[in-house]
């Protein structure tokens, strides 16, 4: 990305190992992020010519002298931070804060550099079927963010869940509250083709409306108090707001929005008997849980995809994306 709504395909250098941690692996499937939009729109500067992409899925073509675990030829999926997964962080199920984290960016490309391959990467058994591709691609981000917003929300059985944001990660968090049990799943949306496929997920109930509408739409369905859980995935004021407003007392927001603008009202906080814990997606904790359940078929998440379009035309994927014509588009390499 060269600047805002700058998008091109260059050739360049081929990723090396540098150091002997790293792998190389060269990638099945790659998409664009609902995050990479924040850079696209100008919310965030975009200063110089940057390699896109975190998310990546594919075959590993090289490791460095002390990778034990990955081997070259092993179909792995990993997350968008490397983690060592021996330092305390990761110990405690906190991989994305990995006292020696790295992000690994430049995943819209042919091929990646993953830094602290045997911390970060996760072999399937074998070889996967292509139909399989999609949605283990899903796990490396979207998928594994969805799961970490209902985790944090404490999804349980039965619990009457709220999901804030349409998007890929919304769409993934219904998945992840059907899997984890949900009794009730309420998603909020607008968007026709986007409340289809969260009905097919799983999603129990559509609201339309929007901000304080919207939280009372979401009490009126849960006898007058709110949702058990609460998953925000948007970043937003105004959705933290209605994420926040939608949660019963005593219940959960799991937001996994990156925050732009979103300032938290204490004294609000305090009063409303909320719980909020959020962040970057600990994915690497959930990824051989999450690749079972795709290999098993329990979950499709790669159906976020509804369109792909080849690396080359990676310009159009963020045209598409920006202006609503896609939920997410695959790039294949
Ligand atoms: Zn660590």
């Amino acid at each position: 990305m060269y600047a805002p709504r700058d998008v091109r395909v260059e050739d360049r250098p081929a990723p090396e190992i540098i150091n002997p941690t790293d792998a190389v692996i060269r990638l099945a499937a790659t998409c664009v992020c609902g995050s990479d939009l924040w850079d696209y729109r100008g919310i965030n500067p975009v200063t110089q010519p940057t390699p896109m992409g975190h998310e990546y899925a594919g075959v590993v073509l090289e490791v460095g002298a002390e990778v034990t675990l990955v081997k070259p030829g092993q179909f792995v999926i990993g997350s968008f931070f490397a983690s060592d997964g021996t330092c305390p962080n990761c110990r405690a199920g906190y991989p994305s804060s990995c006292v020696h984290r790295e992000f690994v960016g430049g995943c819209q490309a042919e091929a990646v550099r993953v830094p602290l391959a045997d911390g970060t990467l996760v072999a399937t058994p074998a070889p996967p079927d292509p139909r399989h591709i999609p949605s283990l691609l899903a796990l490396s981000d979207v998928m594994s963010t969805g799961w970490w917003a209902a985790i944090a929300a404490e999804v349980t059985p039965r619990s009457a869940v709220a999901v804030v944001g349409d998007g890929a990660v919304g769409l993934c968090g219904v998945i992840a509250a059907r899997e984890l049990g949900a009794g009730r799943i309420i998603v909020m949306s607008r968007h026709q083709p986007r409340q289809k496929l969260a009905l097919e997920f799983g999603a129990t109930d559509i609201v339309t409306d929007r901000g304080d509408d919207g939280a009372a739409a979401v009490r009126e369905m849960t006898e007058g108090v709110g949702a058990d859980a609460v998953l925000e995935c948007v970043g937003t004021p105004e959705s933290m707001q209605q994420a926040l407003h939608s949660a019963r007392p005593g219940g959960n927001v799991g937001f996994v929005g990156v925050p732009h603008g979103v300032q938290v009202n204490g004294a609000e906080l305090f009063y409303s008997h909320a719980g909020l814990r959020g962040g970057p997606a600990p994915a690497r904790r959930f990824l051989p849980d999450l690749i079972d359940r795709v290999l098993d078929g329990r979950i499709d998440p790669g159906k976020v995809f509804d369109l792909t379009l080849p690396l080359e035309e990676a310009a159009e994927a963020y045209r598409a994306m920006d202006q609503r014509r896609a939920v997410k588009v695959l790039l294949q390499p």
